[in-house]
């Protein structure tokens, strides 16, 4: 029997777990994908958000204020890359004027350090590659960019490594109540715990429904992007958005932590049963496009590497669900957690780890708690630390993709880690091979052979992303 047992292995419930390894708990967290970090923590526009555009009062202003200031221990503490680069939303008539006044009485109300409003000669002296008609920008110096699936990825590892139980390709099919808790039924096993913490992103609705009565629904909204080649990192070094409007915070133009630039996404309502839907489509691609170069007429989009799409979970509230359900003591909903749940993810963890607190008499400080996970990035070493890293081991003498410059032995440290990848994608997320202008084109076989090597398994059963996304279907000279 476990003490918290937190569904979903997304940003949250990582989060989540990490905080709770801080004290003596039996915990586990309980993910249906072979991977963490594989729902829409996996594909999102990775920005720590300055805090200025929920309206005060809900949880999402609350929460992303107190939680942008703890990306950079955090971030240190685990070795993830984030960047404080600050933002603009762009200006371009005299509403657009009105909409940057509110944003900014807003940002005053939700208590967010250092926001101006400035003029088109600042905006252009700030980012010179913005179209002539902005008339002014309202400018937030701390929103940052954050790698998010790195992150969540390291923070199941750290949690992992302090004794946390990563249960994966497990999917919670039901939960019923039992005396002293709950049993999580899923397709491969019973689970009991005291505590249920649901983190299960565009599922989070059909989780509670098991358990409690329906007092909120998920309504899954898509959207879309286009990864530029890092040559395109010229044409701006801070998150460029225009105004919200009444699909959210519409289309950006920014740079990623590794100097590519993320250009999207739209938001797109979907049906119920498209929650899974990750393709992208020409008209939504083409609507991004034709957005953004209202920001940057000079876009390059022929340095287009790839596109994507991330499927948010917006709840019908409208606001973020953290709470213990009424109806289920120890069951508690941290539920409908779209934008910026990212840049609010360090302080809900607090929040919800004092949820517990509050229900656990005597709880005991884990004193062997280590907050450390470190990462070995080859290229970023001195030529002393790597010449000394190769004698070590020779792997990181092979480099294995040309584009992100990626060397064996980074591959072999991302498979054998704790919570460690197990799909070409989950090296991808973790190493970056494959995240370079070829997108894997040369290295796809060879990180193959490698994973197959360490998993003992046959290569074709080597994955992409997912229990059915096979690369190789069989032999054609056997
Ligand atoms: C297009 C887009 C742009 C965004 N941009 C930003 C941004 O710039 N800044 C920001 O702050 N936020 C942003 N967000 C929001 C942010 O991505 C989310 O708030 C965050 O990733 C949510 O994390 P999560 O852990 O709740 O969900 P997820 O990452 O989806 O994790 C949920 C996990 O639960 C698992 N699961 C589901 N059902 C079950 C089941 N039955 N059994 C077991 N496991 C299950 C899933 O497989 C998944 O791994 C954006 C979102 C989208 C879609």
């Amino acid at each position: 029997m476990y003490n918290v047992v937190i569904i979903g292995a997304g940003v949250i419930g990582n989060f989540i777990a990490r905080e709770l390894s801080k004290y003596k708990l039996n915990i586990a967290i309980v993910e249906k994908d072979s991977e963490v970090s594989n729902g829409t923590t996996k594909a999102n526009s990775a920005i720590v958000h300055g805090g200025y555009d929920a309206k005060p009062g809900t949880k999402m202003a609350k929460f992303n204020s107190e939680g942008n200031p703890m990306f950079d221990k955090v971030c240190k503490e685990l070795d993830v890359p984030f960047k404080k680069i600050g933002s603009l939303v762009l200006a371009f008539n005299d509403e657009d004027m009105e909409t940057l006044k509110e944003l900014y009485d807003r940002g005053i109300e939700n208590k967010i350090p250092n926001i101006e409003i400035i003029d088109k000669n600042k905006v252009k002296e700030m980012e010179p590659n913005i179209n002539d008609d902005v008339i002014g920008a309202l400018y937030s110096p701390t929103a940052g960019i954050v790698g998010a699936y790195e992150l969540a990825i390291a923070l199941a590892e750290n949690a992992a490594d302090n004794g946390v139980e990563l249960i994966l390709n497990n999917e919670v099919k039901d939960i019923e109540k039992i005396d002293d808790g709950y049993k999580i039924l899923t397709n491969k096993q019973e689970i009991k715990s005291k505590y249920v913490i649901n983190c299960a992103g565009v599922y989070a609705d059909k989780i509670n429904n098991m358990v409690a009565k329906e007092t909120f629904k998920i309504i899954p909204k898509r959207g879309q992007y286009y990864i530029l080649d890092k040559s395109a990192s010229y044409i701006t070094n801070h998150v460029i958005f225009q105004c919200p409007n009444k699909f959210g915070k519409g289309v950006l133009v920014a740079p990623t932590v590794h100097g590519n630039i993320i250009v999207g996404p739209d938001s797109q309502e979907l049906n119920d049963d498209q929650r899974d839907e990750l393709q992208t489509t020409s008209d939504n691609i083409e609507y991004v496009r034709n957005t953004a170069v209202k920001s940057i007429e000079k876009i390059p989009f022929n340095k287009t590497i790839t596109n994507f799409s991330g499927v948010r979970a917006e709840p019908d509230t409208g606001d973020f669900i953290i709470e213990e359900s009424q109806d289920a003591k120890g069951f508690i909903n941290v539920a409908g957690i779209k934008s910026p749940g990212l840049s609010s993810a360090p302080a809900i963890a607090q929040y919800v780890v004092e949820l517990v607190k509050e229900r656990y008499d005597g709880l005991e400080k884990n004193k062997d708690f280590n907050p450390r996970r470190e990462m070995i990035v080859f290229n970023e070493l001195s030529k002393e630390k790597k010449a000394e890293l190769i004698k070590k081991d020779p792997r990181y003498g092979r480099v294995i993709c040309r584009c992100e410059n990626i060397t064996e032995g980074e591959i072999v440290d991302s498979i054998r880690k704790n919570a460690g990848a197990t799909t070409v994608d989950g090296v991808k997320r973790r190493a970056r091979p494959g995240a370079g202008r070829c997108q894997g084109g040369f290295c796809g076989p060879r990180v193959m052979e490698i994973l197959a090597r360490e998993l003992n398994k046959d290569i074709e059963k080597i994955v992409k992303d997912g229990n059915e996304s096979n690369i190789l279907t069989g032999k054609t000279k056997s």
